[in-house]
């Protein structure tokens, strides 16, 4: 098989440099603007239900959950989930999950710039969620057709292309299209919650210098789902240069 180099040079790499500069801006970005004190006085917890409960989420419930860069909202069970890094409960060692709004201990209540954008960027999720955003349904819409498509396509490919069953292969690149078309539905529903996101921290106080600083992180963290989409866009393509390829 010659498809071995083109795929290299034009998805691989691409999407390597793609991929590992969003991932270093999102890094480092947010390593900044942990540094920068928002200006609110309230733990990680206590920022994401008053954010909530301001929007009438009153029913969205908080959990801690492990690593960095972890947080996210969950439509199914209608859960704020924040990381250790945002929560900073992994340097102060000891949260207490008991209830809805879990207090830290000791933390004098400083929330990073970056702390705070991401937690309003995940209320502006739960937001969405309420205000059934036709982006974000769409996306949970297709969810079953995407991990189809993104579990057995390429498979479909690759057989239809070696044993030259050129339908197989087009409906294994259909297949895979649901996965395109989701990276792809994911970008308005990241970008819509980073400007509800800003929204809610300008509301609160944090203007000027700080709002700058969220605004960054947002921003950075949009490109890692740019990219995500670039990649699902590169490989689509790859996929139907091969398919055509095989036919000629
Ligand atoms: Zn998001």
């Amino acid at each position: 098989m010659g498809g071995f180099l083109p795929y290299v040079l034009l998805v691989l790499l691409p999407s390597l440099v793609l991929t590992g500069w969003a991932a270093w801006r999102v890094r480092s970005t947010y390593a900044k603007w942990s540094q920068v004190d928002s200006g609110i006085n309230l733990s990680a917890f206590d920022f994401a239900r008053r954010l909530l409960d301001r929007q009438g989420l009153t029913d969205v419930r908080i959990e801690p959950t492990p690593g960095q860069l972890t947080d996210h909202y969950d439509p199914r069970g209608r859960v704020l989930r924040v990381s250790q890094a945002v929560s900073g409960a992994a340097q102060l060692g000891s949260y207490d999950p008991s209830g809805a709004s879990v207090r830290l201990a000791g933390t004098g209540g400083s929330l990073s710039v970056a702390a705070a954008a991401v937690i309003a960027h995940e209320v502006g999720h739960a937001l969405q969620d309420r205000q059934r955003d036709p982006w974000m349904t769409v996306r949970q819409a297709i969810v079953p057709a995407v991990q189809f498509g993104s579990g057995v396509g390429p498979w479909l490919i690759l057989g239809g292309v070696i044993f030259n069953a050129v339908s197989l292969a087009w409906i294994g690149l259909i297949a895979f299209g649901a996965a395109v078309v989701f990276t792809f539905v994911t970008l308005p529903v990241e970008i819509g919650a980073s400007g509800k996101a800003l929204a809610f921290v300008d509301s609160l106080g944090m203007t000027g210098e700080r709002h700058g600083g969220a605004r960054d992180v947002l921003k950075a963290a949009a490109w890692t789902y740019v990219a995500a989409a670039l990649t699902a866009l590169l490989t689509f393509l790859y996929y139907l240069m091969l398919i055509q390829g095989r036919r000629d």
